[in-house]
């Protein structure tokens, strides 16, 4: 019900990690699974620099806001910040253009609403008890906004990352914080 994980009982509507704590975000959603197709774009997007991806993963993220409208109505898009020496090494924010391209398409302001303070460990070989420990205090508001807002970004696997950013714009004054992501791992 808050993300999407697959549930093998059909009579719960909460994952274990939404249901034994409080998730920051409101609602987190994906356009697809990580294995396949999503994956594939989702590593094109990161590491060959194909503008064409991020122009065709924001065309289905709008298709698919406009289409079924999960979400409602937004007030602002926002994107899960990189520190400076990351963007500096790899050149640009995967997420930040995905986000840009969605903007354009639905019509919706994009704010920098986020500032990654410090860099954190790669998350891939860490416990979930471990991301959310690397990411704490990680995201700083740097905008007071408030409203809906929904952040943007390439991969959600436990949702740490998103949950760190959601904290940050709650402490920063949004109402509700939606996450779209282009794949779910
Ligand atoms: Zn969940």
């Amino acid at each position: 019900m808050k993300c999407q994980e697959p549930l093998s009982d059909p009579s719960v509507d909460l994952c274990r990690a939404c249901g034994t704590r409080e998730r920051w975000f409101d609602l987190a959603i994906s356009l697809g699974p990580y294995e396949g197709a999503w994956g594939e774009l989702v590593r094109a997007l990161k590491f060959d620099v194909e503008p064409a991806v991020a122009r065709f993963l924001s065309s289905r993220m709008a298709d698919y806001l406009l289409n079924q409208e999960p979400l409602g109505d937004i007030d602002v898009i926002t994107y899960v910040p990189m520190t400076r020496r990351a963007l500096r090494q790899r050149g640009f924010n995967q997420a930040r253009l995905i986000a840009q391209g969605l903007g354009r398409r639905i019509h919706r302001p994009v704010a920098r609403l986020l500032r990654k303070v410090h860099e954190t460990s790669p998350q891939s070989r860490l416990s979930a008890r471990e991301r959310r420990r690397n990411l704490r205090g990680a995201f700083r508001s740097i905008r007071s906004i408030h409203g809906k807002v929904l952040l943007v970004d390439d991969i959600f696997t436990t949702g740490s990352t998103v949950e760190e950013c959601a904290h940050a714009l709650k402490n920063g004054g949004c109402e509700e914080v939606f996450v779209l992501t282009v794949a779910r791992a």
